[in-house]
Protein backbone atom coordinates (compact mmCIF):
# COMPACT_ATOMS: atom_id res chain seq x y z
CA UNK A 1 0.00 0.00 0.00
CA UNK A 2 2.76 2.18 1.06
CA UNK A 3 4.38 1.42 -2.60
CA UNK A 4 1.53 2.42 -3.87
CA UNK A 5 0.92 5.36 -2.82
CA UNK A 6 4.48 6.37 -3.31
CA UNK A 7 4.29 4.98 -7.26
CA UNK A 8 1.17 7.76 -7.22
CA UNK A 9 2.72 10.01 -5.90
CA UNK A 10 5.54 9.72 -8.50
CA UNK A 11 3.65 9.11 -11.06
CA UNK A 12 1.87 12.71 -10.30
CA UNK A 13 5.15 14.19 -10.28
CA UNK A 14 6.32 12.52 -13.58
CA UNK A 15 3.22 13.81 -14.70
CA UNK A 16 3.58 17.51 -13.72
CA UNK A 17 6.94 17.98 -14.16
CA UNK A 18 6.51 16.90 -18.20
CA UNK A 19 8.56 13.55 -17.82
CA UNK A 20 5.62 10.80 -18.30
CA UNK A 21 5.57 8.74 -21.26
CA UNK A 22 9.67 8.83 -22.13
CA UNK A 23 10.90 9.58 -18.85
CA UNK A 24 12.82 6.95 -17.70
CA UNK A 25 12.50 7.72 -14.33
CA UNK A 26 10.09 5.38 -13.57
CA UNK A 27 12.78 2.93 -13.82
CA UNK A 28 15.24 4.78 -11.82
CA UNK A 29 16.72 1.94 -9.16
CA UNK A 30 18.90 3.87 -7.53
CA UNK A 31 21.92 2.28 -5.48
CA UNK A 32 21.08 -1.10 -3.82
CA UNK A 33 20.80 -0.68 0.06
CA UNK A 34 19.29 3.21 -0.24
CA UNK A 35 15.80 4.23 -1.06
CA UNK A 36 15.31 5.26 -4.99
CA UNK A 37 15.73 8.35 -6.01
CA UNK A 38 12.70 10.54 -6.46
CA UNK A 39 11.71 11.55 -10.39
CA UNK A 40 13.25 15.11 -9.25
CA UNK A 41 16.57 14.09 -8.35
CA UNK A 42 16.68 11.09 -11.12
CA UNK A 43 15.13 12.88 -14.18
CA UNK A 44 14.84 11.36 -17.51
CA UNK A 45 15.14 10.80 -20.82
CA UNK A 46 12.65 12.59 -23.24
CA UNK A 47 13.03 12.71 -26.99
CA UNK A 48 16.31 11.08 -26.68
CA UNK A 49 17.86 14.02 -24.19
CA UNK A 50 18.26 13.81 -20.51
CA UNK A 51 15.79 16.23 -18.71
CA UNK A 52 15.42 17.17 -14.68
CA UNK A 53 12.41 18.52 -13.39
CA UNK A 54 12.48 21.50 -11.96
CA UNK A 55 13.93 21.24 -8.18
CA UNK A 56 14.30 25.05 -6.78
CA UNK A 57 10.86 27.25 -6.25
CA UNK A 58 9.35 29.52 -8.72
CA UNK A 59 10.75 32.47 -6.76
CA UNK A 60 14.24 31.52 -8.11
CA UNK A 61 14.27 31.99 -12.10
CA UNK A 62 14.16 28.70 -13.67
CA UNK A 63 17.51 26.67 -14.27
CA UNK A 64 18.94 26.39 -17.82
CA UNK A 65 18.13 22.76 -19.87
CA UNK A 66 20.69 20.13 -19.36
CA UNK A 67 23.60 20.56 -21.72
CA UNK A 68 22.72 17.87 -25.01
CA UNK A 69 25.89 17.69 -26.43
CA UNK A 70 26.19 15.80 -29.58
CA UNK A 71 28.10 12.86 -30.10
CA UNK A 72 32.16 13.14 -31.09
CA UNK A 73 31.37 11.64 -34.25
CA UNK A 74 28.41 14.23 -35.34
CA UNK A 75 30.66 17.27 -34.31
CA UNK A 76 31.78 19.65 -36.78
CA UNK A 77 35.36 18.95 -36.88
CA UNK A 78 37.42 22.17 -36.65
CA UNK A 79 41.30 22.87 -37.68
CA UNK A 80 42.97 25.59 -35.72
CA UNK A 81 45.30 28.03 -38.04
CA UNK A 82 47.28 29.95 -35.91
CA UNK A 83 48.41 28.98 -32.39
CA UNK A 84 48.87 31.87 -30.40
CA UNK A 85 46.96 33.44 -27.70
CA UNK A 86 43.21 33.41 -28.83
CA UNK A 87 43.73 30.23 -30.15
CA UNK A 88 45.25 28.78 -27.05
CA UNK A 89 43.33 30.60 -24.28
CA UNK A 90 40.35 30.91 -25.48
CA UNK A 91 39.48 29.18 -28.38
CA UNK A 92 41.03 25.73 -27.77
CA UNK A 93 39.65 25.70 -24.06
CA UNK A 94 36.15 26.57 -25.65
CA UNK A 95 36.10 23.48 -27.42
CA UNK A 96 35.08 21.40 -23.80
CA UNK A 97 32.58 23.89 -22.56
CA UNK A 98 30.64 23.46 -26.98
CA UNK A 99 28.11 21.13 -27.93
CA UNK A 100 28.47 20.61 -31.67
CA UNK A 101 32.54 21.57 -32.29
CA UNK A 102 35.47 19.60 -31.52
CA UNK A 103 39.26 20.37 -32.68
CA UNK A 104 40.50 18.04 -35.01
CA UNK A 105 44.03 19.41 -37.16
CA UNK A 106 46.44 22.27 -35.99
CA UNK A 107 48.20 24.39 -38.74
CA UNK A 108 51.39 26.03 -37.33
CA UNK A 109 54.58 27.48 -37.88
CA UNK A 110 55.75 26.08 -34.76
CA UNK A 111 56.14 21.90 -34.95
CA UNK A 112 57.01 21.44 -30.84
CA UNK A 113 54.42 24.00 -29.75
CA UNK A 114 51.84 21.91 -32.60
CA UNK A 115 53.16 18.70 -30.79
CA UNK A 116 52.66 19.96 -27.48
CA UNK A 117 49.06 21.13 -27.95
CA UNK A 118 48.08 18.27 -30.21
CA UNK A 119 48.58 16.00 -27.17
CA UNK A 120 46.87 18.27 -24.55
CA UNK A 121 43.51 17.65 -27.02
CA UNK A 122 43.90 14.59 -28.26
CA UNK A 123 44.49 15.55 -31.77
CA UNK A 124 46.21 13.10 -34.13
CA UNK A 125 50.29 14.22 -34.96
CA UNK A 126 48.82 13.45 -38.64
CA UNK A 127 46.67 15.99 -38.87
CA UNK A 128 49.78 19.02 -37.98
CA UNK A 129 50.44 20.79 -41.04
CA UNK A 130 52.98 23.46 -41.51
CA UNK A 131 51.19 26.69 -43.62
CA UNK A 132 52.86 25.45 -46.64
CA UNK A 133 50.79 22.58 -46.09
CA UNK A 134 47.25 23.90 -45.58
CA UNK A 135 46.19 22.34 -48.70
CA UNK A 136 46.56 19.26 -47.65
CA UNK A 137 44.17 20.06 -44.86
CA UNK A 138 41.17 19.09 -48.02
CA UNK A 139 42.04 15.53 -47.68
CA UNK A 140 41.42 15.51 -43.97
CA UNK A 141 37.81 14.38 -43.91
CA UNK A 142 37.62 15.15 -40.33
CA UNK A 143 37.80 18.53 -40.80
CA UNK A 144 35.04 20.57 -42.62
CA UNK A 145 35.65 24.25 -40.98
CA UNK A 146 39.23 25.85 -40.12
CA UNK A 147 39.82 28.84 -37.60
CA UNK A 148 41.89 31.53 -38.84
CA UNK A 149 43.70 32.95 -35.38
CA UNK A 150 46.74 34.70 -37.31
CA UNK A 151 47.57 38.03 -37.45
CA UNK A 152 45.20 40.27 -38.93
CA UNK A 153 47.05 41.30 -42.06
CA UNK A 154 47.14 37.03 -42.80
CA UNK A 155 43.94 36.87 -42.77
CA UNK A 156 43.12 37.36 -46.44
CA UNK A 157 45.48 34.89 -47.45
CA UNK A 158 44.23 32.06 -45.41
CA UNK A 159 40.31 32.67 -46.00
CA UNK A 160 41.05 32.81 -49.69
CA UNK A 161 43.09 29.10 -49.54
CA UNK A 162 40.34 27.32 -46.90
CA UNK A 163 38.12 28.66 -49.36
CA UNK A 164 39.99 27.00 -52.35
CA UNK A 165 39.91 23.57 -50.42
CA UNK A 166 36.48 24.12 -49.84
CA UNK A 167 36.39 23.94 -46.06
CA UNK A 168 34.09 26.52 -43.75
CA UNK A 169 35.54 29.41 -42.58
CA UNK A 170 35.08 31.28 -38.49
CA UNK A 171 37.87 33.75 -39.35
CA UNK A 172 39.14 36.21 -36.13
CA UNK A 173 38.18 40.01 -36.44
CA UNK A 174 39.14 42.11 -37.52
CA UNK A 175 38.15 40.11 -41.04
CA UNK A 176 41.16 42.04 -43.14
CA UNK A 177 43.24 45.30 -43.15
CA UNK A 178 40.99 46.73 -46.09
CA UNK A 179 37.65 46.81 -47.62
CA UNK A 180 39.13 45.65 -50.66
CA UNK A 181 40.69 42.64 -48.73
CA UNK A 182 37.00 41.91 -47.31
CA UNK A 183 35.57 41.49 -50.79
CA UNK A 184 38.25 39.13 -51.74
CA UNK A 185 37.10 37.23 -48.69
CA UNK A 186 33.44 37.57 -49.21
CA UNK A 187 33.89 36.38 -52.58
CA UNK A 188 35.83 33.90 -52.86
CA UNK A 189 33.87 31.87 -49.86
CA UNK A 190 30.71 32.45 -52.37
CA UNK A 191 32.27 31.22 -55.21
CA UNK A 192 33.68 27.76 -53.40
CA UNK A 193 30.27 28.01 -51.82
CA UNK A 194 31.91 27.69 -47.97
CA UNK A 195 30.31 29.32 -45.51
CA UNK A 196 32.50 32.52 -44.23
CA UNK A 197 31.92 33.91 -40.34
CA UNK A 198 33.82 36.22 -38.67
CA UNK A 199 34.47 35.55 -35.03
CA UNK A 200 32.43 38.37 -33.52
CA UNK A 201 31.92 36.80 -29.99
CA UNK A 202 30.16 39.79 -28.60
CA UNK A 203 27.10 38.96 -30.58
CA UNK A 204 26.73 35.55 -28.86
CA UNK A 205 27.36 36.88 -25.47
CA UNK A 206 24.52 36.13 -23.42
CA UNK A 207 24.59 40.20 -21.49
CA UNK A 208 25.20 42.12 -24.77
CA UNK A 209 22.47 39.77 -26.57
CA UNK A 210 20.24 40.81 -23.41
CA UNK A 211 21.56 44.70 -24.38
CA UNK A 212 20.04 44.45 -27.80
CA UNK A 213 17.07 42.60 -26.60
CA UNK A 214 16.30 45.80 -23.87
CA UNK A 215 16.60 48.25 -27.04
CA UNK A 216 14.22 45.93 -29.68
CA UNK A 217 11.53 45.48 -26.76
CA UNK A 218 11.56 49.31 -25.82
CA UNK A 219 11.79 48.26 -22.23
CA UNK A 220 13.34 51.82 -21.28
CA UNK A 221 11.96 53.64 -24.37
CA UNK A 222 14.45 55.14 -27.36
CA UNK A 223 17.90 54.90 -27.56
CA UNK A 224 19.82 58.32 -27.27
CA UNK A 225 23.14 58.01 -26.82
CA UNK A 226 25.76 55.19 -26.97
CA UNK A 227 29.14 55.43 -25.18
CA UNK A 228 31.50 52.32 -25.74
CA UNK A 229 35.37 52.44 -24.47
CA UNK A 230 37.92 50.07 -25.21
CA UNK A 231 41.24 51.05 -23.92
CA UNK A 232 43.93 48.51 -22.54
CA UNK A 233 48.00 48.93 -21.59
CA UNK A 234 50.13 47.41 -24.20
CA UNK A 235 53.61 45.40 -23.37
CA UNK A 236 56.88 46.06 -25.10
CA UNK A 237 57.64 45.79 -28.23
CA UNK A 238 58.55 43.76 -30.51
CA UNK A 239 54.73 42.63 -31.52
CA UNK A 240 52.92 42.04 -34.29
CA UNK A 241 50.50 44.57 -32.96
CA UNK A 242 52.58 47.38 -33.34
CA UNK A 243 53.70 46.64 -37.17
CA UNK A 244 51.53 48.00 -39.80
CA UNK A 245 52.03 45.55 -42.60
CA UNK A 246 50.87 42.95 -40.12
CA UNK A 247 48.08 44.46 -37.92
CA UNK A 248 46.66 47.24 -40.69
CA UNK A 249 46.08 49.64 -38.20
CA UNK A 250 46.93 50.24 -34.26
CA UNK A 251 43.96 50.20 -31.73
CA UNK A 252 40.95 50.95 -33.90
CA UNK A 253 41.02 47.47 -35.83
CA UNK A 254 41.92 45.60 -32.82
CA UNK A 255 40.02 46.81 -29.80
CA UNK A 256 37.79 50.03 -31.47
CA UNK A 257 36.47 47.30 -33.80
CA UNK A 258 34.56 46.57 -30.18
CA UNK A 259 32.97 49.99 -30.20
CA UNK A 260 31.85 50.16 -33.49
CA UNK A 261 30.30 46.65 -33.74
CA UNK A 262 28.57 47.28 -30.58
CA UNK A 263 26.77 50.56 -31.95
CA UNK A 264 25.72 48.87 -34.72
CA UNK A 265 23.93 45.50 -33.08
CA UNK A 266 22.75 47.91 -30.65
CA UNK A 267 21.10 50.00 -32.59
CA UNK A 268 20.18 47.16 -35.56
CA UNK A 269 21.24 50.37 -37.83
CA UNK A 270 24.04 51.72 -40.10
CA UNK A 271 25.53 54.97 -38.59
CA UNK A 272 25.01 57.63 -41.46
CA UNK A 273 27.76 59.85 -40.65
CA UNK A 274 30.98 60.00 -38.36
CA UNK A 275 33.73 62.21 -36.87
CA UNK A 276 37.46 61.03 -36.16
CA UNK A 277 40.34 62.27 -34.23
CA UNK A 278 43.51 59.94 -33.72
CA UNK A 279 46.23 60.36 -31.29
CA UNK A 280 49.70 58.35 -31.26
CA UNK A 281 52.00 59.98 -27.95
CA UNK A 282 55.31 61.12 -30.17
CA UNK A 283 59.10 59.54 -29.07
CA UNK A 284 57.48 56.34 -28.12
CA UNK A 285 58.60 53.25 -30.79
CA UNK A 286 55.15 50.94 -30.47
CA UNK A 287 53.12 53.87 -31.78
CA UNK A 288 55.86 54.59 -34.85
CA UNK A 289 53.20 52.81 -37.82
CA UNK A 290 50.43 52.27 -36.01
CA UNK A 291 47.83 54.95 -33.53
CA UNK A 292 47.46 54.37 -29.86
CA UNK A 293 44.32 56.00 -29.73
CA UNK A 294 40.99 57.10 -31.65
CA UNK A 295 37.81 58.59 -30.59
CA UNK A 296 35.28 58.67 -32.63
CA UNK A 297 31.42 59.97 -33.04
CA UNK A 298 28.58 57.79 -34.69
CA UNK A 299 25.20 59.50 -35.94
CA UNK A 300 22.52 56.67 -36.67
CA UNK A 301 19.48 57.71 -38.81
CA UNK A 302 17.38 56.89 -35.71
CA UNK A 303 19.04 60.32 -33.84
CA UNK A 304 21.24 58.20 -31.89
CA UNK A 305 24.55 58.81 -31.56
CA UNK A 306 27.60 56.92 -30.40
CA UNK A 307 30.66 58.04 -28.73
CA UNK A 308 33.67 55.07 -29.11
CA UNK A 309 37.12 55.62 -27.80
CA UNK A 310 39.75 52.91 -28.08
CA UNK A 311 43.43 52.97 -27.03
CA UNK A 312 46.61 50.76 -26.64
CA UNK A 313 47.88 52.84 -23.28
CA UNK A 314 45.39 53.33 -20.69
CA UNK A 315 44.32 50.82 -17.62
CA UNK A 316 42.05 47.83 -19.34
CA UNK A 317 38.19 49.03 -19.43
CA UNK A 318 36.05 47.71 -21.50
CA UNK A 319 32.48 49.56 -20.61
CA UNK A 320 29.16 49.83 -22.74
CA UNK A 321 26.72 52.68 -21.46
CA UNK A 322 23.36 52.57 -22.98
CA UNK A 323 21.28 55.94 -22.66
CA UNK A 324 17.65 55.49 -23.53
CA UNK A 325 14.65 58.17 -22.44
CA UNK A 326 13.51 56.26 -19.39
CA UNK A 327 16.64 54.89 -18.61
CA UNK A 328 20.33 53.51 -18.52
CA UNK A 329 22.32 50.32 -18.73
CA UNK A 330 25.69 50.26 -17.69
CA UNK A 331 28.20 46.80 -18.84
CA UNK A 332 31.09 47.01 -17.00
CA UNK A 333 33.56 44.52 -19.22
CA UNK A 334 30.93 43.75 -21.93
CA UNK A 335 34.01 43.75 -24.58
CA UNK A 336 35.90 41.27 -22.12
CA UNK A 337 36.14 37.49 -22.13
CA UNK A 338 34.38 37.12 -19.14
CA UNK A 339 33.05 38.55 -15.82
CA UNK A 340 30.17 40.59 -18.24
CA UNK A 341 27.57 42.65 -15.42
CA UNK A 342 24.66 44.61 -17.06
CA UNK A 343 23.14 47.42 -14.39
CA UNK A 344 19.78 48.89 -15.06
CA UNK A 345 18.73 52.56 -13.32
CA UNK A 346 15.31 53.71 -14.03
CA UNK A 347 12.66 54.88 -12.03
CA UNK A 348 9.93 52.90 -10.19
CA UNK A 349 7.37 54.47 -8.43
CA UNK A 350 8.52 57.52 -6.46
CA UNK A 351 12.23 56.65 -6.97
CA UNK A 352 14.94 55.81 -9.02
CA UNK A 353 16.36 52.51 -9.20
CA UNK A 354 20.11 51.33 -10.09
CA UNK A 355 19.62 47.17 -10.31
CA UNK A 356 21.98 44.51 -11.45
CA UNK A 357 21.00 41.63 -13.85
CA UNK A 358 22.30 38.46 -13.46
CA UNK A 359 22.17 36.08 -16.56
CA UNK A 360 23.52 32.97 -16.61
CA UNK A 361 27.22 32.81 -17.67
CA UNK A 362 27.77 31.14 -20.59
CA UNK A 363 31.29 30.65 -22.60
CA UNK A 364 31.00 33.45 -25.18
CA UNK A 365 33.95 31.43 -27.49
CA UNK A 366 31.66 28.33 -27.13
CA UNK A 367 28.48 29.85 -28.03
CA UNK A 368 30.40 31.71 -31.38
CA UNK A 369 31.97 28.11 -32.17
CA UNK A 370 28.41 25.83 -31.91
CA UNK A 371 26.78 28.85 -33.66
CA UNK A 372 29.23 28.61 -36.75
CA UNK A 373 29.24 24.70 -36.18
CA UNK A 374 24.88 25.02 -36.68
CA UNK A 375 25.28 26.89 -39.63
CA UNK A 376 27.62 24.53 -41.39
CA UNK A 377 25.54 21.67 -40.06
CA UNK A 378 21.86 23.19 -41.62
CA UNK A 379 24.12 24.77 -44.29
CA UNK A 380 22.62 28.27 -43.13
CA UNK A 381 23.82 32.00 -43.04
CA UNK A 382 26.00 32.63 -39.58
CA UNK A 383 24.71 35.93 -37.59
CA UNK A 384 27.97 37.26 -38.36
CA UNK A 385 28.54 36.59 -41.96
CA UNK A 386 31.76 38.05 -43.87
CA UNK A 387 29.50 40.62 -45.00
CA UNK A 388 29.55 42.02 -41.33
CA UNK A 389 33.23 42.25 -41.42
CA UNK A 390 33.26 43.84 -44.65
CA UNK A 391 31.06 46.79 -43.52
CA UNK A 392 33.11 47.17 -40.05
CA UNK A 393 36.33 47.26 -42.41
CA UNK A 394 34.27 49.84 -44.72
CA UNK A 395 33.38 51.79 -41.80
CA UNK A 396 37.40 51.75 -40.26
CA UNK A 397 38.52 53.19 -43.39
CA UNK A 398 36.20 55.93 -43.65
CA UNK A 399 37.10 56.35 -39.65
CA UNK A 400 40.52 56.87 -40.59
CA UNK A 401 40.04 58.95 -43.66
CA UNK A 402 37.42 61.63 -41.14
CA UNK A 403 40.79 61.68 -38.49
CA UNK A 404 43.16 62.47 -41.60
CA UNK A 405 41.07 65.15 -42.89
CA UNK A 406 39.69 66.75 -39.78
CA UNK A 407 36.08 66.63 -40.43
CA UNK A 408 32.85 64.69 -40.55
CA UNK A 409 32.05 62.06 -43.79
CA UNK A 410 29.08 60.32 -45.02
CA UNK A 411 29.46 56.85 -43.54
CA UNK A 412 29.69 54.60 -46.50
CA UNK A 413 26.46 52.03 -46.51
CA UNK A 414 26.63 48.14 -47.03
CA UNK A 415 25.40 47.25 -50.18
CA UNK A 416 23.07 44.53 -48.37
CA UNK A 417 22.01 43.17 -45.20
CA UNK A 418 24.66 42.16 -43.09
CA UNK A 419 23.51 40.19 -40.74
CA UNK A 420 22.25 36.16 -40.71
CA UNK A 421 19.28 35.17 -38.32
CA UNK A 422 19.80 35.63 -34.54
CA UNK A 423 21.93 32.62 -32.89
CA UNK A 424 19.47 30.37 -31.14
CA UNK A 425 19.35 30.65 -26.97
CA UNK A 426 20.97 27.43 -26.83
CA UNK A 427 24.05 27.63 -29.79
P1 LIG B 1 49.31 36.11 -31.07
O1 LIG B 1 50.44 37.02 -31.36
O2 LIG B 1 49.14 35.65 -29.69
O3 LIG B 1 49.45 34.80 -31.99
C1 LIG B 1 49.53 34.85 -33.38
C2 LIG B 1 50.02 33.48 -33.89
O4 LIG B 1 49.98 33.52 -35.31
C3 LIG B 1 51.46 33.15 -33.51
O5 LIG B 1 51.59 32.54 -32.25
C4 LIG B 1 51.85 32.23 -34.64
O6 LIG B 1 51.37 30.92 -34.37
C5 LIG B 1 51.03 32.72 -35.83
N1 LIG B 1 51.85 33.50 -36.76
C6 LIG B 1 52.16 33.10 -38.00
N2 LIG B 1 52.89 34.03 -38.62
C7 LIG B 1 53.08 35.05 -37.75
C8 LIG B 1 53.80 36.27 -37.81
N3 LIG B 1 54.45 36.65 -38.92
N4 LIG B 1 53.80 37.06 -36.73
C9 LIG B 1 53.12 36.71 -35.63
N5 LIG B 1 52.42 35.56 -35.52
C10 LIG B 1 52.41 34.72 -36.57
O7 LIG B 1 48.00 36.81 -31.63
P2 LIG B 1 46.52 36.70 -31.06
O8 LIG B 1 46.17 35.29 -30.83
O9 LIG B 1 46.32 37.65 -29.95
O10 LIG B 1 45.68 37.29 -32.32
C11 LIG B 1 45.41 36.52 -33.47
C12 LIG B 1 44.15 37.04 -34.15
O11 LIG B 1 43.07 36.90 -33.26
C13 LIG B 1 44.19 38.52 -34.53
O12 LIG B 1 43.51 38.72 -35.72
C14 LIG B 1 43.46 39.20 -33.39
O13 LIG B 1 42.85 40.41 -33.75
C15 LIG B 1 42.43 38.16 -33.05
N6 LIG B 1 42.02 38.22 -31.64
C16 LIG B 1 40.71 38.10 -31.35
C17 LIG B 1 40.27 38.16 -30.05
C18 LIG B 1 38.84 37.98 -29.73
O14 LIG B 1 38.48 38.20 -28.60
N7 LIG B 1 38.01 37.54 -30.66
C19 LIG B 1 41.20 38.42 -28.95
C20 LIG B 1 42.59 38.42 -29.35
C21 LIG B 1 42.96 38.35 -30.65
P3 LIG B 1 52.26 29.61 -34.78
O15 LIG B 1 53.48 29.69 -33.93
O16 LIG B 1 51.35 28.49 -34.45
O17 LIG B 1 52.56 29.71 -36.24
Amino acid sequence: MAQDQDGATRRGLLRATGLTAAGVAIGAAGAPGYPPPSPIDAGGVQDGRVRFPEWRGDAEPPSAPTPNPLPPGERVGYAIIGLGRISLEETLPAFAESRMSRPVALVSGSPEKARTVARRYGIAEGSIYSYEELERLRENREVQAVYIGLPNAMHREYVVRVAGIGKHVLCEKPMATSPEEAAEMVTSCARANVRLMIAYRCQYEPYNRAAIEIVRRGELGKLRFIEATNVQSSGPAPQWRFSRRLAGGGALPDIGLYCLNAARYVTGEEPDQLFASSYSPPGDPRWAEIEESVSFGLRFPSGVVANCLCGYDAFNDKTLRLHFERGTVEMPDAFSYEGQQMYVSRREGQIAVREQRRIPHKNQFALELDHFSECVRANRQPHTPGEEGAHDQALMAAIYRSAAEGRPIQAPKPPGPTRGPAPSSES
